[in-house]
This record gives C-alpha cells, sequence and structure tokens, in this order.
C-alpha cells in the first residue's frame, strides 16, 4: 500500500492511471473501525483489483470542527489505521501530511450547500457542513474519483454531499454504506474511544430508542410529535443537541410518517457528542 503525502504527488498519481481504470475513493478522518472498513470492502467490491485503485484519505479536517469542539482530543492511529487500509486491499492512503496545503492560511473559496446544510447538526455546528463540503470537493479534484463511498451513520452529510455531487454535475458515482454497529448497539465511531465506561454505558440509550420508535411505526403510529415525545428520558442522561424526523430525501419537516423518513438523534455523554439514525420506511 502507497502512503501519500502532498497534494501534488497524489495528482501525480492519478494522472498516472492508464485509460480505463477506475479509482474508487473512501474519505475518512481515521481511527478507523470496522464502519470505515465496510465502506473500503464497499469500494473494494464496486472496483476490484483487476479494473482499478482503491483510494483512502485519512485527514482530520480542521474547518469542519467549531472553535470549541474536539479538534484537539480527536483520536489519531496513523499506523494502526494504514495495518487496517492494507488488511482489507487498500491501494493508497493518501494522508496530507500539512493542513496548510489543504488549507492555506489565505484559502478563500468555500463550498456549501444551501439550506440542507442549517438543519440538524448545521443548527449547531455552524461552519460544520462548508468545511465537509470543500474538503471533499478538494479530494474529488485531486483523486478524481470514479465511485466514492460514504456511511449512512452520518445521514445529513450523506445527504448534502449527493446534493453538492448533483448540483455541481460532478463526476464519479457516490455510493453509502449501511451503519455498523457495535454488538450491543452503539454506532461504530472515532469518539467512542473518547467515552469513559460510564458514558458507553449511557450511550446505549440512543440505539435502543431508535429501535423502539423504528417498533413503534411498524406498530402504525404515524405521528412525528408522538414519537419523538419522551425522547429527552429515554436518552437520559444524555444532554440532547437535536431527536428530529425529517423526510429521508431532502431534510424536510414532516408532521406525520407517510413515506422514508429519517430519525436523527445528536447527543452528548460525559463530554462526547454521538450522532446515530434510523431510517424509517412506513411502506
Ligand atoms: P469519519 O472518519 O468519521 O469522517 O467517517 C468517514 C466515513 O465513514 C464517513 O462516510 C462516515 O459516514 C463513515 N462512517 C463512520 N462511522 C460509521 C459507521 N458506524 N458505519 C458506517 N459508516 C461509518
Amino acid at each position: 500500500m502507497k502512503v501519500v503525502r502532498t497534494v501534488a504527488e497524489m495528482k501525480a498519481w492519478r494522472s498516472a492511471r492508464a485509460p480505463g481504470r477506475r479509482v474508487a475513493l473512501v474519505p475518512t478522518m481515521g481511527f478507523l473501525h470496522e464502519g470505515h472498513l465496510s465502506l473500503m470492502r464497499e469500494a473494494r467490491r464496486r472496483v476490484p483489483a483487476d479494473a482499478g485503485e482503491l483510494v483512502i484519505s485519512i485527514f482530520v479536517n480542521p474547518t469542519q470542527f467549531g472553535p470549541n469542539e474536539d479538534l484537539d482530543v480527536y483520536p489519531r492511529d496513523e499506523a494502526g489505521d494504514l495495518a487496517k487500509a492494507a488488511s482489507v486491499g487498500v491501494d493508497v492512503a493518501f494522508c496530507p501530511i500539512d493542513p496548510q496545503e489543504m488549507f492555506p492560511e489565505d484559502a478563500r473559496t468555500w463550498v456549501y450547500v444551501d439550506a440542507l446544510q442549517d438543519v440538524l447538526c448545521g443548527a449547531s455546528r455552524p461552519d460544520h457542513f462548508r468545511g465537509v463540503c470543500t474538503v471533499c470537493t478538494k479530494l474529488w479534484n485531486v483523486i478524481r474519483p470514479d465511485v466514492s463511498v460514504y456511511g449512512e451513520k452520518d445521514y445529513q452529510q450523506l445527504t448534502i454531499l449527493r446534493r453538492m455531487h448533483r448540483d455541481l454535475h460532478l463526476s464519479g458515482e457516490i455510493v453509502s454504506g449501511p451503519i455498523v454497529r457495535e454488538a450491543d448497539g452503539l454506532a461504530m465511531s472515532s469518539r467512542n474511544a473518547n467515552l469513559s465506561a460510564q458514558a458507553r454505558a449511557d450511550a446505549l440509550a440512543i440505539s435502543r430508542w431508535l429501535g423502539a420508535v423504528r417498533a413503534r411505526v411498524r406498530a402504525g403510529e404515524r405521528d412525528v410529535a408522538t414519537l419523538l415525545a419522551g425522547a429527552a428520558a429515554a436518552l437520559a442522561p444524555g444532554q440532547i443537541d437535536y431527536v428530529e424526523i425529517r423526510d429521508a430525501q431532502d431534510l424536510g419537516e414532516v408532521e406525520r410518517v407517510e413515506g422514508p423518513v429519517v430519525c436523527a438523534v445528536a447527543a452528548w455523554y460525559g463530554g462526547v457528542r454521538l450522532i446515530d439514525n434510523a431510517v424509517l420506511d412506513p411502506g
């Protein structure tokens, strides 16, 4: 597996691909877990070794963290990440050595997706999706993937990137992979490493509550206010940032579950902000 440290080297590698060879990309912020690896396996399935190359990026993008967020304590383990990536057949890991090269101090160009970026996570993390969209645009320009794979764990991010991809007539295809969970239901996240044992145990309330909402929709409940009532008690002692049910396609507000919706949660447990969601289709 090749490790690439600079934009120039990454562009040169891409330009040297033989015509007809495909490139798959899985962008990450590292501290890889089974959720990330499942996306890499999916990317490898779509671009097998005889058809092209699988590239991942590992870059903790400072522009998607707010001033009081966890950039400084975001977990990192590059050596471990590279070993895991190699084990699932990654060909190239793009690990920019200098954040300044990705975002020079005098960079003045940002990409954002109107409206979709202002709700859910965007309401409490105002510049977050601007950072995500801009870094993904840069990665796509440098790596020019035929396929890029994103997790449904970050449902709003996936929705925004799909819209950006469509609106800007970007090339290649966006593919998503399902949420990978620990055996006890906790959605895998690099941030789980920062949970105390108590906070981790408490955080199981999220997947439990999402499962209960799913069961109630299956049993026929359609009223969103009724479905959301009691969330604060169910998620305690977590501090809720938001719990919402929105249209699964455009994240618009809904009062009743009449088509596919996403039930999305963000909550702090022991100072760690976790997100999770369930897509609910009344059928
Ligand atoms: P991150 O490193 O957190 O920026 O995530 C990189 C990619 O992995 C994103 O597309 C995430 O949606 C995806 N991802 C993170 N956690 C999971 C998970 N538990 N299951 C599936 N995909 C995930």
